[in-house]
């Protein structure tokens, strides 16, 4: 009723203006102070009321009473990182290059809606729910407030507990953001839940109140989320200023299609999602008449807010703020879709799909057409009824596959995944790879694989949950019997051989990671773990040539030649050592071992000065830890800068008070000074630590034979 007052409000401003000849063109419309964004994870729109649901979500279909909602929404690729990263980029996922879950971080280059928003001046903050939108993921770039800290308390007791959060925990630490947040300032939310994902296991009263049906337990709960979230908006006087954007990064399978999870096909029940806004502006009630796109909301986010696009930025999504605001029609756009996790982890065919209006084409070795108004649930194929469709969309979509073909020629070099990310999205049941495909190969048909991956998934998880509870033997047995079936992929092979590397049976190990780098040479820790195999064998030199190899492949990746430096020090080349340690240096800006290690390398060759600098280097990294204090303390002192160096150990021993040697250091740093009152009680303090401390005695003996100056 109130957006019909406005509207007819608008329409009578509108008349002024013509009348007025002074002024030409219709009144700026209004727009949102504040943005808040929610992502509701694995959520699939026909599990809420407003889409037709039986499943009770009262607060979701408030905002889409109150605002608007898009009855036809889709997703470009059925996982959470890519899709996100969609969302915050406005690109698909062959222009923005982020293919999976395990990925190396967002390119800088490729602009996010968080930086936009923050050089127009919001207050910022994000809140994720899952380990895969860590900031890792390059997805935090802007936001003054990054809560992934999930991550900080993970520990392998509590391994598979903290991969995810549960959304009452998200939602309280966004809600004390927004309580706190000045009110002066334009503020940007987003708040992403992650509940709705595997494992259903929703809180009470929602697992009572759908028994046998714990995912729309889930959604229930998250509903009960949203709507303490709204309240929150209202109470803080916030809700009028605010657009709201309620949407989902995929939905899941639930049996359809053979399909349980999501990511493997790119059917309806995981590319359709839900889509609500509500804010100033927005007609209520309107229902959008064409498909929205993740990629549209970005620029229509941008609108809504008034915020210009930085100039010259290339956006693959277009602005649905007109329609929602008036009800207009818009031209229907193709909506390109995706799934390569068949192709990269398993070597069958990868499958990409496109919309145009009703009709849907996926292709696949024996392609797929579908009519989704009469059949939007996907089970007659029409390819063979309407062959001059299929034609016509097969070479539509061709054409997307053709530009990302040539776009990754000019790809730079390979970042590397980090070390773990990989294990724990596997006991999550994710697969993970990396390097995008070059288009279509002739694989099989991810459709005659859905059992076999399901198999896989299984196998993996539990596996990975054996390889971390150290059941080496166990873990080995799983994927040994993946192999048996034929189920070849990088994980496979990565954690077999990690799993005969805990059973120290080197030689069957390396080939195994040998495969594994063949399905994925980015991988570090890949090559890492061959040269381990190698080293393991007795053969250094055999390990420092498995990690020049990764080194080539990975060359951003500072642990190879970190590890390769360790390995020239067990063979006793200092130089060829502080050779591979330089080159990890600037691929690892933050390691402070690595500038100890090196800077002792460089003292025991005569470099003193440099020795300092990057030991100072290293404390300033990490100050906490005493015995980096004591190595600068050292180089400090063969350099007679006694009184730095005394400094030094003060450190040193302040932090670590029950090592015998930093006490001894001090000790002989003002000794040297000719400090022989303040040396003693160190000399006494490191004898009483370790009573079989002979030079300590001596030193102590010696000031004691002397008469005191
Ligand atoms: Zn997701």
């Amino acid at each position: 009723m109130r957006a019909r007052l406005s509207r007819v409000a608008g329409g009578g401003l509108l008349l002024a203006v013509a009348a007025c000849s002074r002024h030409t063109g219709p009144p700026a419309p209004p727009t949102a102070r504040h943005l808040v964004l929610v992502t509701i994870d694995t959520l699939r729109a026909d599990r809420l009321g407003c889409y037709g649901s039986d499943v009770a979500t009262p607060h979701l279909d408030a905002i889409a009473r109150e605002g608007a909602m898009a009855p036809q929404a889709m997703a470009h690729v059925p996982l959470t990182r890519p899709s996100h990263t969609s969302l915050f980029t406005g690109l698909l996922p062959p222009q923005h290059g982020i293919r999976d879950n395990v990925s190396p971080s967002l390119p800088p280059q490729v602009p996010t809606l968080a930086p936009m928003l923050k050089a127009a001046g919001f207050r910022t903050a994000g809140f994720v729910s899952s380990i895969v939108l860590s900031r890792q993921s390059g997805l935090d770039r802007g936001f003054d407030v990054y809560s992934d800290r999930f991550l900080a308390d993970a520990d392998d007791a509590r391994f598979l507990n903290t991969l995810q959060k549960r959304g009452d925990l998200t939602l309280g630490e966004a809600l004390e953001w927004l309580e706190k947040a000045p009110r002066a300032e334009r503020l940007f939310l987003w708040l992403h839940l992650y509940d709705p994902h595997d494992p259903y296991d929703p809180p009470e009263p929602y697992a009572s109140r759908f028994p046998g049906r714990p995912y729309e337990g889930e959604v229930a709960w998250t509903d009960e989320l949203i709507g303490r979230l709204d309240a929150a908006l209202a109470r803080l006087g916030l809700k009028p200023d605010t657009l709201l954007v309620v949407t989902s990064d995929h939905g899941e399978g639930l049996g359809e299609h053979g399909e349980s999870g999501h990511g493997f096909f790119v059917y309806q029940s995981t590319l359709r999602v839900p889509l609500l806004f509500r804010g100033p502006g927005i007609l209520a009630g309107v229902k959008l008449g064409v498909t929205a796109r993740t990629v549209d909301l970005l620029p229509t986010a941008l609108e809504l807010l008034g915020v210009p696009a930085p100039a010259g930025m290339k956006l693959e999504g277009r602005s649905l703020a007109g329609t929602l605001r008036t009800g207009s029609a818009l031209p229907e756009l193709p909506g390109y879709a995706e799934s390569l996790l068949p192709l990269l982890h398993f070597g069958w065919s990868d499958l990409r799909s496109l919309r145009e209006r009703r009709f849907k084409y996926v292709q696949a070795p024996r392609p797929e057409l579908y009519d989704l108004e009469q059949d939007p649930a996907e089970t007659h194929n029409l390819v063979m009824a309407d062959t001059a469709k299929a034609e016509a969309m097969r070479a539509a979509l061709a054409s997307y596959v053709e530009a990302e073909r040539s776009s990754a020629k000019s790809a730079g070099p390979a970042a590397t995944v980090p070390p773990d990310l990989l294990e724990k999205l596997g006991a999550l049941g994710y697969l993970g790879a990396g390097a995008p495909g070059q288009g279509a190969t002739p694989g099989a048909d991810p459709k005659d694989k859905i059992e076999e991956f399901k198999v896989a998934n299984r196998l993996i998880r539990e596996g990975l949950i054996k390889l971390r509870g150290k059941d080496f033997a166990g873990s080995a047995a799983n994927f040994r019997e993946l192999l048996k079936r034929r189920i070849e992929s990088f994980e496979v092979h990565y954690y077999l051989g990690k799993a005969l590397l805990g059973l120290k049976r080197y030689a069957e190990a390396a080939p195994h990671f040998e495969g594994a780098i063949r399905f994925q040479p980015a991988y570090g820790m890949a090559h890492e773990a061959l040269a381990e195999c190698r080293a393991g064998q007795g053969d250094l030199k055999g390990a420092i040539a498995a990690l020049r190899k990764g080194r080539e492949a990975v060359p951003l990746d500072g642990s190879l030649p970190q590890r390769e430096g360790a390995y020239w020090e067990r063979l006793g080349d200092r130089r060829a050592a502080i050779q591979a340690y330089e080159a990890a240096l600037p691929l690892a800006p933050k390691n402070a071992w690595l500038r100890i290690r090196l800077g002792e390398l460089l003292r025991d060759s005569g470099d003193l000065a440099r020795a300092v600098e990057l030991m100072r280097a290293a404390v300033d990294l990490d100050a906490s830890t005493a015995s980096y204090w004591n190595a600068l303390g050292m180089v400090l002192g063969a350099q007679e800068r006694l009184a730095e160096a005394e400094a030094a150990f003060r450190e040193a021993t302040s932090r670590d008070g029950t090592s015998p040697k930093y006490a001894y250091n001090l000790g002989l740093a003002l000794l040297r000074q000719g400090k022989k009152a303040e040396a003693a009680p160190y000399f006494r303090k490191a004898l009483d630590l370790n009573p079989g401390f002979s030079d300590a005695r001596i030193q102590l003996d010696h000031l004691r034979g002397e008469p005191s100056s």
